[in-house]
C-alpha cells in the first residue's frame, strides 16, 4: 500500500437492508475520530442515512458525492466537514440515477479507488456506507476498500445477505486475483434470543470462522436512540454497551492490521 501511515479504507456493505450498516458506519468513523485521527465518512446510499445524522443535507445532487459520478468533480470540493470533526462526503437521491447512465465498466468502478489515492486524498482512515444493492456504487465501493466490513443483524434473511455478499465477492477474485479481505459483525444480538445462537452457529458453518468478527454488536437502545439526535455512540451514551461494543470493534481491526 501507498497510503501514510494512519490510512486505510473500510467499506460496509450487505446487500440486505436494516442490517445495521450505517450503526456501524457511523460509529466506526467516530471511534477512529476518538483515537485523534480525522476520518473520512462516504455516503454512498441514495436514502442519505448516514449525511443526515451528520446533519448535511446537501440542497442539490451537485453538493453531494454524485457530481464526482457524473463528471468528475473533485472529492476535495464536495467534502464538507461535520461537527464532530470528520470529513463527510455526501450523498444524495438522484445517486439511485447512477446505475443507468455510468453503466459497470472497469473505468466506471475503479473511480472512487483512483481518486482516493491521490496524494492527499485521505485525511485518515475512510469509512464507506454502501446501500443494500451491488450496484455501480457498491462496485466502486468494494473495488475501494482495504477492507469489506458485512454487518449481519441476529436473523435468518440478515445471514442470507451475508451468504449473497460472499459469492459476489467470489465472483469478483478473478478481477482482484486475491482473496478480498473481509469480516462479517454479527449486530443486534441478544443471548436470550434462541434465533442469535443459532444464525451465530449457522454464520460460522457458511462463512470462514476466521472472517467472522470476535466482537459483536449488542442490541442496545441507545445505539438505535442516538441517530435521530444527530449523534453517535460515543457522544450519546459512552457508557452504553453499544459504546464498549463499537470501541472493540475498532480494537480488533485495528488489532488485525485493517486500521492504521
Ligand atoms: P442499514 O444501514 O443496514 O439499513 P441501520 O444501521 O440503519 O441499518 O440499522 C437499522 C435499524 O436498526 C436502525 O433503526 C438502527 O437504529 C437499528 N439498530 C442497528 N444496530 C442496532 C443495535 N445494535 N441495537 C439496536 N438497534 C440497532
Ligand atoms: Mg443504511
Amino acid at each position: 500500500m501507498r497510503y501514510p501511515r494512519g490510512v486505510a479504507i473500510v467499506a460496509v456493505f450487505n446487500q440486505k437492508g436494516g442490517v445495521g450498516k450505517t450503526t456501524t458506519a457511523l460509529n466506526l468513523l467516530a471511534a477512529i475520530g476518538q483515537r485523534g485521527q480525522r476520518p473520512l465518512a462516504i455516503d454512498l446510499d441514495p436514502q442519505c442515512h448516514l449525511s443526515h445524522v451528520f446533519g448535511v443535507h446537501p440542497r442539490t445532487a451537485e453538493d453531494s458525492i454524485y457530481s464526482f459520478f457524473t463528471r468528475q468533480r473533485p472529492l476535495a470540493d464536495i467534502a464538507q466537514i461535520t461537527k464532530s470533526g470528520a470529513i463527510l462526503l455526501p450523498a444524495h437521491l438522484e445517486l439511485a440515477k447512477l446505475d443507468t447512465m455510468l453503466g459497470k465498466g472497469v473505468n466506471v468502478v475503479t473511480r472512487l479507488r483512483v481518486a482516493l489515492h491521490e496524494p492527499g486524498a485521505l485525511p485518515g482512515p475512510a469509512v464507506i456506507d454502501c446501500c443494500p444493492l451491488l450496484n455501480v456504487l457498491s462496485l466502486n465501493a468494494i473495488f475501494a476498500a482495504d477492507l469489506l466490513l458485512v454487518p449481519v443483524s441476529a436473523d435468518f434473511l440478515s445471514l442470507k445477505g451475508a451468504e449473497q455478499v460472499e459469492r459476489a465477492l467470489n465472483a469478483l477474485e478473478p478481477v482482484f486475483k486475491r482473496r478480498l479481505p473481509r469480516r462479517y459483525l454479527l449486530t443486534r444480538y441478544d443471548a436470550r434470543r434462541r434465533m442469535t445462537a443459532e444464525v451465530e452457529g449457522r454464520m460460522r458453518e457458511v462463512l470462514r470462522a476466521e472472517e467472522v468478527c470476535v466482537t459483536r454488536i449488542r442490541e442496545n437502545v441507545k445505539l438505535a436512540e442516538s441517530p435521530s439526535m444527530e449523534v453517535d455512540i460515543f457522544r450519546h451514551a459512552p457508557g452504553s454497551r453499544g459504546a464498549l461494543d463499537y470501541a472493540a470493534l475498532y480494537e480488533e481491526l485495528l488489532g488485525a492490521g485493517f486500521l492504521r
